[in-house]
């Protein structure tokens, strides 16, 4: 897509820290990276978001996801990995062209993801979970 910063790396018309490429998809180090080699995973063909990207290409992206993790653990030291993706304004989404977010994960990097998410868990009752199951399911 013409004005897509993501689009633009793509082509090399923005550099970038490529570190993958194949037909389909397209890995770039994260300017901003939260910890050393922290990635981008993005499929070549442009979509919004993950509502916006074919299944084909979501199972493309999660395939180089898992080579990405297994290449930051042998030639990073990394130990373990956090998937993520923001889809939607509303969840703070920041480019809107898809991209899995692999962040590496060391021993001593002090993120502390589990600590910010358990800070904010509501907690359900048995009856309340059965309840909103059943709305979600698709019986
Ligand atoms: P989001 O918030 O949409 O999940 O993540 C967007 C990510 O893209 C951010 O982590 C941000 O640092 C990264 N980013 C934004 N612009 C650029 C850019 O021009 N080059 C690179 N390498 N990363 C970018
Ligand atoms: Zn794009």
């Amino acid at each position: 897509m013409e004005n897509c910063i993501f689009c633009k790396i793509i082509k090399g018309e923005i550099p970038s820290g490529k570190i993958y490429e194949d037909q389909n998809v397209f890995v770039f180090l994260d300017i901003n990276p939260i910890t050393i080699g922290h990635c981008l995973v993005i499929p070549k063909e442009h979509s919004d978001d993950i509502f916006d990207t074919k299944d084909e290409a979501l199972k493309d992206v999660i395939i180089v996801g898992k080579i990405m993790s297994e290449r930051l653990k042998e030639k990073l030291g990394a130990t373990a990995v956090n998937l993520v993706n923001s889809s939607g304004k509303d969840a703070e989404q920041g480019v809107p062209h898809f991209h899995l977010h692999v962040i590496p994960r060391y021993g001593n990097d002090e993120l502390h993801i589990a600590d910010w998410w358990q800070s904010k868990v509501k907690k359900f009752k048995p009856e309340e979970l059965k309840r909103l199951a059943e709305k979600i399911n698709n019986s």
